[in-house]
């Protein structure tokens, strides 16, 4: 079978993007009034609607820490949001990538602050063209501290992948579907400490430290936006 072409001779992508460069994304705090904290985001197609709650009573009770808040995240996707519809509801793929954002986000929230209580964020999958898990997390930290939530840094994050044997960042749909390798990542970007890392594929040492580099910058860009977004509410 011929190889689909996802990136020409001079490096350019089927959407006109050169191979470091991250998609439009269009970042917006406060969408929820109900909510303590929410953030939107357009990630090129993606469109992603976080939502966080807390800190607050925790049910069910035994769940209850007396050391810390108990952070839950939960990642779903709407049965609209793919080509083919998704059937609603939990499954594997959802659950994943759940623990991986929780376990992310974890790592920054100050939870010792808040013992015996529970702190949700809900990540909804309007609309789905591949790295949402990277646009989920990002999206849940905004939310998080759009919450007044304390919190040592934000997370961005970003993925990375492999088309046609050339290193890119930022997949979208066609390039993870015909790509060789998707790697997304999060990072706590002040430290640069990476706090969800994940493959798919394969790449030789050499490729994975350069696209390791090339994802970091994409991350590291998402982080602006993210600052700017939250500095543009305080002013
Ligand atoms: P991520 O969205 O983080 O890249 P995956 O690599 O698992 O996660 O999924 C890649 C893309 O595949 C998704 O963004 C979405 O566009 C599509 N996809 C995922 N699950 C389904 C599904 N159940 N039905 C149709 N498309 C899906």
């Amino acid at each position: 079978m011929d190889e689909i072409k996802l990136i020409d001779e001079k490096g350019i992508r089927l959407d006109g993007r050169k191979s470091d460069e991250v998609r439009e994304i269009k970042m917006e705090i406060g969408v929820i009034k109900r909510a303590t904290g929410s953030a939107y985001i357009e990630w090129g197609k993606n469109k992603v609607l976080a939502a966080a709650y807390g800190p607050r009573d925790i049910h069910p009770k035994h769940l209850k820490d007396p050391t810390r808040a108990v952070l839950r995240c939960k990642y779903s996707m709407a049965p609209f949001s793919v080509d083919d519809r998704k059937r609603p509801g939990p499954d594997r793929r959802s659950s994943e990538i759940s623990k991986v954002i929780t376990e992310a986000l974890s790592s920054v929230v100050l939870l010792e602050q808040y013992p015996d209580t529970g702190i949700d964020v809900f990540i909804e999958i309007l609309q789905a063209d591949a790295g949402t898990r990277c646009v989920g997390l990002t999206a849940a930290s905004l939310a998080l501290a759009d919450a007044g939530i304390p919190m040592k840094d934000l997370v961005a994050a970003c993925a990375g992948g492999k088309v046609n044997g050339k290193l890119v960042v930022d997949l979208m749909k066609d390039e993870d579907n015909f790509g060789e390798c998707d790697l997304p990542m999060a990072i706590v970007p002040r430290k640069k400490e990476v706090v969800l890392l994940q493959m798919d594929g394969i790449l030789s040492r050499d490729e994975f430290n350069e696209l390791y580099e090339m994802v970091m910058n994409g991350a590291l860009k998402v982080y602006e936006l993210q600052k700017e977004v939250l500095m543009k509410k305080y002013q």
